[in-house]
């Protein structure tokens, strides 16, 4: 298994299991106080839910990983590709126009909310540093792996055949119809055919498979995949596709320790 169920305190996680010099946590929809659609854990302000629900939500994640709220790094995630590297003065910033977060700093955690994107965990054991990324088909097929990747070489000196990838729960290719658009985009990646699959006339896309093969062209060996379907799965994760109009958005959180 490359992911376990763990209980911090009273909040289920999920962790990789060989991310083990990494603190961190994918949350799920429990443990929290919101009401539906958005129960329990809902930590997105942007959905429609109770502030003040979020904030005890927000406020039971960090306690639960044992991080420093105040010092968390958070994105305006716009299906993008940019990648910033953050250091001890972006504690407690929301840098806009981002979509994946690279550092070396200890103790400042990395944050941002998910209900069918795929959660990108990138970490460099030589140099002891670590990435976020949020990949819908946008941020994927645009390259945010690719990006991320770059970025651990050009801030750290990171050698790809060292770094280790992990692909977080998101929508899988069992429920993510696309049409076209997302069609024609894979297709002007080499290989790109491979992460679509007909099925009775429909086009279905394969987050996991798109993101391993581009960290993969970046020379990344170990790449370990979650195996979780959002959709299928909202006894324990929100998916905007599957719940739509309203559901909320589960976090994650990556600290160096
Ligand atoms: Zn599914």
């Amino acid at each position: 298994m490359s992911l376990e169920r763990v209980l911090l305190g009273e909040i289920p996680a999920y962790r990789f299991t060989r991310l083990t010099r990494v603190r961190h946590a994918i949350f799920t929809r429990h443990g929290g106080v919101s009401q539906p659609p958005f129960d329990t854990l809902n930590v997105s302000w942007a959905v429609g839910d109770d502030e003040a629900a979020v904030r005890e939500n927000v406020r039971r994640l960090y306690a639960a990983l044992g991080a420093d709220a105040t010092r968390a790094v958070r994105v305006r995630m716009v299906h993008g590709t940019r990648v910033a590297l953050v250091g001890a003065a972006d504690a407690g910033k929301r840098l806009p126009d981002t979509d994946g977060l690279i550092t070396a700093e200890r103790r400042l955690p990395l944050a941002m909310t998910f209900g069918d994107c795929q959660p990108l965990v990138l970490y460099d054991p030589e140099h002891h540093a670590v990435g976020l990324a949020h990949a819908g088909w946008r941020g994927t097929l645009g390259g945010i792996a690719l990006s991320l990747v770059r970025a651990m070489q050009v801030a750290f000196g990171a050698r790809p055949e060292r770094l280790q990838a992990f692909l977080g729960p998101a929508i899988g290719v069992c429920c993510y119809e696309v049409g076209e658009n997302v069609a024609r985009a894979a297709r002007t990646w080499p290989g790109g055919d491979a992460w679509l699959h007909e099925r009775d006339g429909r086009l279905f896309f394969d987050l996991s498979a798109a993101n391993r093969a581009l960290f993969q062209r970046m020379g990344v060996e170990v790449i370990e995949d979650a195996g979780l379907c959002t959709a299928c799965r909202t006894d324990e994760f929100f998916s905007y596709r599957r719940e739509k109009p309203a559901t909320g958005r589960f976090g994650v959180i990556v600290e160096l320790s």
